[in-house]
């Protein structure tokens, strides 16, 4: 059998990336000795070449409806060399019989890879290889470790481990819940603090929690179950919320320079023990996916358990109170926007204490409600891009791609992308960044604090949102500039020495309304 690689598709490299792709040190991880070292291509680096790819490889290919397109192109290409193709990832989840048909695939894993990925090589191997693989849903005591030593350490800003996977909730725009399932599935404490001591020891000290929803239960479930006199519930859902205290009680006991980052629900702001249990744990940063500034754009994504207005100031407020950073996520072109909802976005994130924002425009992605309603209010009369049906939108070649997709009453697409980007340089304006800087002390520390602020601006917006081509590599250069720069700031002294502290008996005292 020949070489095993693992690829991260990816349109635009930057030479340097932000958060290392956790899955191809994943399946790295779950590859068996047999095969050799997997070789990983992560496409936000540096593209792969056809010459990389020989007859007889096995080439896994993981993909997410953005770099889809991509990803069909490396299939294909491996597949002409003479390899064999293996496509997985949420998006082959939700459409094997595309990767066949587009991607060149000679099978394709839907759900989990973790667990099924060694069948699959030993039945390459066989020369039996299946078409499709349903790797389920891993619970979380057989997540399957990243082999952590097989990464590139001057390549990435920030390292990944993940902690939990699902969400209980359910808006509207989000596939995460459809596709993780909602029940959380919480790895073990020994196994992340494993994970992390290894990255401390290579160097690594900023840690993204790569999870969908770091606050799994919130205290209003658990007096839900409660008042219901639910008993099996209620101590289901207590034993998650142990275990989330038992994993912050553990990430406090390592090296004090070590800070994380996670995304939440707004809820747990209403939980000031769990804010106190991530301060200790150093979780200095959230992704709070607010999206919506109106009570109204809030239910019309199914997320009317975030709060608008002034209580949601005060809402988001309370976690920098609690020493706890925010990079506010907020959405443009839902049904009920109007051109006054920018400006009033625009003033909310900077009355909110929020630390950064991203401003994304409504896009419909596979395996949402939104997408399944669209698509069927769209069947049989979908406008065509380039020979593709909309409703296959990342078909489409990224140059040409629609920045919006369903007809919004008031506005045009135009108008939205053009709003949406006049958010971004007024949040990203000098001045507003060197206001925001005031959260960190030295000069040093702020002038970092504008590079990563122009950097994360630069990634995002410009190469995401712009028109302009021109514009868009402009962006992509500049990045590709300035984010080596960056990453030496993120970087600390290895400590190959440190060593994985043992479990303790849980330091904070019980959750509320629980004996
Ligand atoms: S957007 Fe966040 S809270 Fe909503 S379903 Fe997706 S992961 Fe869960």
């Amino acid at each position: 059998m020949g070489r095993v690689h693992l690829v991260n598709p990816s349109d635009t490299a930057f030479g340097t990336a932000v958060i290392t792709p956790r899955w191809l040190y994943v399946l790295a991880g779950a590859t068996p000795e047999a095969f050799g070292d997997p070789h990983l291509i992560d496409e936000t680096l540096e593209q792969s070449t056809p010459s990389m790819f020989e007859p007889g490889d096995i080439v896994g290919i993981g993909i997410h409806t953005a770099n889809a397109l991509r990803g069909y192109e490396v299939g294909r290409i491996a597949r002409e060399r003479g390899a064999y193709v293996v496509f997985g990832g949420i998006h082959a989840s939700l459409y094997p019989e595309e990767a066949h048909e587009i991607g060149g695939a000679h099978a394709v894993v839907t759900g989990d890879g973790d667990g099924v990925w060694p069948r699959v090589l030993e039945d390459f191997a066989a020369g039996t290889p299946s078409r499709v693989y349903d790797g389920g849903k891993v619970r979380g005591n057989a997540f399957v470790a990243a082999r952590w030593d097989l990464l590139p350490r001057k390549k990435y800003m920030w390292a990944s481990v993940q902690t939990v996977r699902g969400c209980p909730k359910h808006c509207s725009f989000c596939s995460v819940w459809r596709t993780d399932g909602q029940e959380p599935r919480a790895s073990t404490a020994e196994s992340v603090v494993r994970e992390v001591v290894e990255l401390r020891r290579m160097g690594f000290r900023f840690i993204a929690l790569a999870e969908d929803n770091f606050y799994p239960v919130t205290l209003k479930d658990l007096a839900m179950a409660e008042r219901r006199a639910n008993t099996a519930a209620f101590e289901a859902l207590k034993a998650i919320r142990d275990e989330r205290f038992e994993l912050m009680d553990r990430l406090a006991q390592l090296p004090k320079d070590l800070i994380f980052f996670t995304q939440i629900t707004m809820e747990a702001a209403e939980d000031p023990e769990f804010l106190a249990a991530m301060k200790r744990a150093r979780i200095a940063g959230a992704l709070v996916g607010v999206e919506s500034v109106t009570p109204e754009g809030l239910k019309s994504i199914y997320k009317d358990f975030n709060l608008a207005g002034d209580a949601l100031v005060e809402r988001l407020r309370s976690f920098r109170e609690h020493g706890i950073h925010v990079l506010g996520s907020f959405i443009f072109g839902l049904s009920t926007d109007r051109q006054e909802t920018f400006d009033a976005t625009l003033d909310l994130a900077l009355r909110s204490d929020l630390t950064f924002a991203q401003f994304v425009t409504l896009t419909p992605f596979p395996g949402s409600v939104d997408f399944a309603r669209w698509e069927a209010s769209v069947k049989g009369r979908e406008p065509l891009v380039q020979g593709v049906p909309l409703t296959r939108h990342w078909l489409i070649p990224p140059q040409q791609r629609p920045k919006l997709y369903s007809p919004h009453p008031t506005m045009s697409a135009e108008e939205i992308r053009r709003y949406t980007q006049q958010v971004w340089d007024r949040f990203y304006s000098f001045g507003a960044v060197w206001r925001r800087s005031r959260c960190v002390r030295s000069i040093k520390a702020r002038l970092a604090f504008v590079l990563i602020s122009k950097l994360y601006r630069q990634m995002y917006a410009n190469t995401g949102i712009s028109t302009d081509s021109a514009r868009v590599s402009r962006a992509s250069r500049w990045a590709r500039w300035i984010a080596k720069p960056c990453r030496r700031l993120f970087a600390a002294r290895p400590m190959p020495d440190l060593a994985v502290p043992p479990p303790t008996p849980r330091l904070a005292p019980p959750a509320p309304g629980t004996c």
